[in-house]
């Protein structure tokens, strides 16, 4: 019977050790436990990641390439052999069945085993996948079902219905547990625990999106019938899947969804619009606004005037012209004696925006103050009193920014730049400082919809889709190691005309281990050797902040021709002179990272270049990224590739905090029922009675339980 989704007796049931699983003893235990399960509920959302198909039994002579196949045949020969070319040993068993014949190999093997186990004339049954090599065929590391002296084939496969005659799961595993074991227990646990499982879904919804009841989708996935498309299962798309996708994407967006209404709920500062500095503002502007820098503060400055919290993201690429938009959001605040703080990653994007800012706000006579983590003492605790009393009217700085002893008199706009590399969580800690002040994320990695649905889902999106005119396209090449001279031809020539190189490293020094070019070292070879006379300059994360503003200041003054450097430029520096960049190592960037540093040129009239150079060991995986690189300058368009090349968790770096981890969905693969589950769940979030009718008690439920405490809603129950 399935229990209610909210029944105490399913979550106990559920619950359940493993250890607790026939067939399961303390050392299958530990095994599984050494993947991450431990209870029943862990195994059961562990879904094959393929499937084989063992329904018939094929004739050696049609077995198909590149497909897992299953066929008899009686061992013709057997021995250990050589390879002639590696010289590596072998173990191979030549199999017929008067149709043709087949190879069958082995790598790693014990001898003394195979010998007794694979003597000429034995009849098995076999399955693995058929690779051709020429004109003959072969199987690596067959299963093998052995036929006893006499018995027919279908004796074999009768006994044996587990793992004959049907779609079989192949589990993710680690060593020591073979597949015929794990399916036993993946079995044991379906057929005990599926049926109790039950969705909290309500059925208006699951009947409008053809899901399958929670049971049978559980089911179907583990053990598809003998019915199923193979192609939609490999694919991940058959209905069981679908539904189980589903499930997972539905109680994130309806968190993400209550989230949103529970800010909402809040009570705001209904900010006034006096335009007492935005006006003179738009005539201190050197540029005429882009139609998106128009129409972005709009959408802030509606929100603004809500009596509830804003909470926004805005995305715009980089050289979009955020800081513009950030710096309207944070007149209006303080047009009502509200103060604003500025987040930025690293301390030098912090200096960078404290500048730009500080240029404004002094022609506006309005007080900004920097705070940093590297600041001395005396110097803090003066920014400290300046924010307290209320004396300044915004801070921009680093996280110190969000440490427990900045107060303020009254904090009514935070402003995180550059969100991807914090965690969701200091959106919190900022809200904490005011009372319940707006928030603006800004970010210029544009990131995948997909990701950002999940990672943001709870912020309201503007995004900066238009550039400044005057921005001329980057033209980008791709250059192996040993082509580097060109690249430095590419730089000569510029610098020839007055212009100005950027050169930059993945590292700062030369560590033993490996044999990256460090950026120190590398700027004195070029110095010496390659740009002799020539100004090289340096700049690098280990310097002092001084250090790095001067040598920043030399090179915008053109007194640095090339400014060789690690990632610290990757944000920030507008030098529009710099027409050409080299990136060393390329490969060992992110892409997110090198269309940023390659913002950093293309941002005068003259046509630009980025010359990324990659080293004999880069992968082809690592090709294809860069490649992507050469074919767009779209930020969007590039995120994606990313993401697809390299799957979300390295997309968004081990850094990032807020991505769920999911136990069936892919992001990649589900993007269309993630749209589907959150139209849904945003729908229901805001029925009026969501939250009241009995109705929806189950949903409530089950959606505390699989928050847990990251809702931070205590109205719900
Ligand atoms: P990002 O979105 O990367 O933070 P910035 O705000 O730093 O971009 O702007 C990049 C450059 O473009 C700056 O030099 C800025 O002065 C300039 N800029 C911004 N808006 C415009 C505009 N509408 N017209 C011309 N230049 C602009
Ligand atoms: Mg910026």
């Amino acid at each position: 019977m399935p229990l209610t989704p909210t029944d105490d007796r399913l979550r106990q049931l559920l619950a359940t050790p493993l250890d607790q699983v026939r067939g399961v003893g303390p050392r299958i235990a530990e095994k599984l436990a050494k993947m991450g399960l431990a209870s029943a509920e862990d195994a059961l959302y562990t879904l094959p990641h393929r499937y084989e198909d063992r329904r018939e039994l094929r004739k050696i002579a049609q077995l198909r390439d590149g497909l897992r196949e299953v066929f008899c045949g009686e061992i013709l020969a057997s021995a250990e052999t050589v390879t002639a070319r590696s010289r590596r040993r072998i173990f191979e068993v030549v199999a017929g069945d008067g149709s043709g014949q087949v190879s069958l190999k082995w790598f790693h093997y014990r001898k003394e085993w195979m010998k007794k186990k694979f003597p000429v004339g034995r009849r098995a049954v076999f399955s693995g996948e058929v690779k051709r090599f020429g004109p003959t065929r072969e199987v690596h590391h067959p299963d093998a079902e052995f036929l006893a002296e006499g018995q027919r084939v279908e004796q074999v496969l009768a006994a044996d219905p587990l793992n004959f005659g049907r779609i079989l799961p192949v589990y993710p595993l680690t060593e020591g547990l073979h597949q015929k074991a794990a399916r036993k227990i993946f079995m044991e646990v379906v057929e005990r625990f599926a049926p109790h499982a039950a969705s909290a879904i309500p059925e208006p919804i699951a009947r409008r999106r053809g899901l399958l009841p929670l049971q049978e989708a559980l089911r179907q996935a583990h053990w598809p019938g003998n019915d199923a498309s193979l192609v939609a299962l490999e694919a991940g798309r058959d209905q069981a899947r679908r539904t189980l996708v589903y499930d997972e994407f539905f109680f994130l967006e309806l968190g993400l969804a209550l989230k949103r209404r529970g800010v909402v709920l809040e009570e705001g500062i209904p900010f006034g619009v006096s335009h007492r500095y935005t006006k003179p503002l738009a005539a201190l502007l050197p540029y005429r606004l882009t139609g998106a820098q128009r129409r972005v503060p709009g959408e802030i400055k509606r929100d603004m005037m809500a009596p509830h919290p804003m909470n926004r993201l805005v995305q715009g690429d980089v050289g979009s012209g955020k800081t513009v938009v950030a710096l309207m959001a944070a007149l209006i605040a303080i047009e009502n004696d509200a103060q604003v703080a500025v987040v930025a990653p690293t301390e030098i994007l912090a200096e960078q925006h404290y500048l730009q800012f500080h240029a404004w706000m002094e022609d506006l006579g309005l007080k900004v103050v920097l705070l940093s983590g590297s600041m001395a003492g005396k110097e803090k605790a003066a920014a400290l009193e300046i924010l307290r009393s209320g004396e300044g009217h915004m801070v921009v700085g680093t996280h110190a920014v969000l440490q427990e002893g900045v107060r303020f008199k009254r904090l009514g706009l935070g402003i995180i730049d550059e969100q991807h590399r914090f965690g969701v969580r200091q959106r919190g800690v900022l809200r904490r400082k005011g009372e319940h002040p707006d928030v603006l994320v800004m970010t210029a990695t544009p990131i995948p919809r997909t990701l950002s649905l999940t990672l943001y889902g709870d912020l309201a999106l503007s995004v900066i889709d238009e550039m400044p005119p005057g921005r001329t396209p980057v033209t980008t090449r791709v250059l192996p190691e040993s082509e580097r001279r060109k690249a430095y031809a590419v730089i000569e020539r510029e610098l020839a005309v007055g212009r100005q190189a950027y050169i930059v490293y993945p590292l700062v020094e030369e560590s033993e281990k490996s044999d990256l070019r460090s950026a120190s070292e590398g700027a004195e070879q070029l110095r010496e050797e390659i740009f002799p006379g020539r100004r090289v300059g340096l700049l690098h994360g280990r310097m002092k902040p001084e250090e790095k503003e001067a040598t920043m200041a030399a090179f915008k003054a053109g007194e640095i021709e090339v400014l060789v450097s690690t990632t610290v430029i990757e944000v920030g520096i507008d030098v529009p002179n710099a027409t050409v960049m080299m990136v060393e190592h390329a490969e060992r960037f992110g892409l997110a990272q090198l269309h940023q540093l390659r913002g950093r040129v293309g941002r005068g009239a003259d046509k630009s270049t980025c010359l990324l150079v990659r080293s004999p060991r880069c992968s082809d995986e690592g090709f294809r990224r860069l490649q992507v690189m050469a074919e767009s300058n779209d930020g969007f368009r590039i995120a994606e590739a990313d993401l697809e090349i390299r799957g979300p968790g390295e997309f968004l770096g081990t850094r990032q905090a807020g991505l769920p981890d999911f136990r069936v969905a892919n992001l990649l693969r589900d993007g269309r029922i993630l749209e589907e589950a959150r139209e849904d769940a945003f729908a229901l979030a805001n029925e009026v009675d969501f939250l009241t009718a009995d109705d929806y008690a189950p949903v409530r439920e089950t959606l505390l339980h699989r928050w847990g405490n990251r809702l931070e809603l205590a109205s719900i129950g």
